[in-house]
């Protein structure tokens, strides 16, 4: 122990932009990926660079999967994540994020959004894994089933529960965003350009 005190600063300034953004946990930790999905050793190091260019702090937000399955899962499809369990998980991690999001903002922050992850059953957003046939029964021993899945025009689970409860709270302002998770999701440059000009669009309408 010092015999020093702390000093009672005389302004609230700080180095803080005041603005940041929530992402999906495996932009910021590829380990969190079902095996064979991560495409960059340890974040996506393109959508970091471009936040710390823009002076944007960001929340990661966790796993639904990681947290509810475990590392050490298989890449599934968003009927088999539909069940009540699965959506009631979702939707606490959802409050969570959200009470976050409204602190800051309630605070004086500038909240940006979300970043979803395209092509995730869970966390897509433009597009989320579907069964490629409707009638396929998806169960037993995985060892014995060789199922199909396609990108189908919808949401992941945790994409649904999170807009809801973004929606609940009257915080539509909030912007979705996303990046896809493998190429046969979407253009990866074409999203980082969306999320690009988003950040510097709402950065413009801050300081006008
Ligand atoms: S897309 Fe969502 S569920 Fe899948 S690894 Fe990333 S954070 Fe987890």
């Amino acid at each position: 122990m010092t015999e020093k005190l702390g000093k009672i600063k005389d302004s609230l300034q700080d180095a803080r932009s005041g603005r940041l953004i929530f992402l999906s946990h495996c932009l910021l930790n590829q380990n969190a990926c079902v095996r064979g999905l991560a495409s960059q050793p340890a974040v996506i190091r393109e959508l970091v660079d471009l936040l710390l260019a823009h002076d944007i702090a960001f929340y990661q937000m966790p796993c639904p999967e990681v947290t509810y399955l475990g590392s050490m899962r298989w890449g599934q499809v968003k009927k088999m994540y539909g069940t009540p369990m699965f959506r009631r998980h979702c939707r606490q991690i959802a409050e969570q994020i959200c009470d976050q999001a409204q602190t800051y903002r309630d605070n004086g922050h500038e909240v940006i959004g979300f970043v979803m992850r395209d092509g995730s059953p869970t966390c897509g957003l433009k597009c989320a894994a579907v069964s490629a046939d409707d009638d396929q029964v998806w169960g037993g021993m995985v060892w014995h089933a060789s199922p199909l899945q396609r990108f189908g025009r919808t949401e992941g689970v945790f994409t649904e529960e999170l807009k809801a409860e973004v929606a609940q709270r009257g915080l539509q302002d909030l912007l979705f965003l996303s990046l896809p998770e493998v190429e046969e999701a979407g253009s990866f440059q074409d999203a980082l350009a969306e999320i690009e000009r988003a950040v510097t669009k709402q950065k413009q309408s801050v300081s006008a």
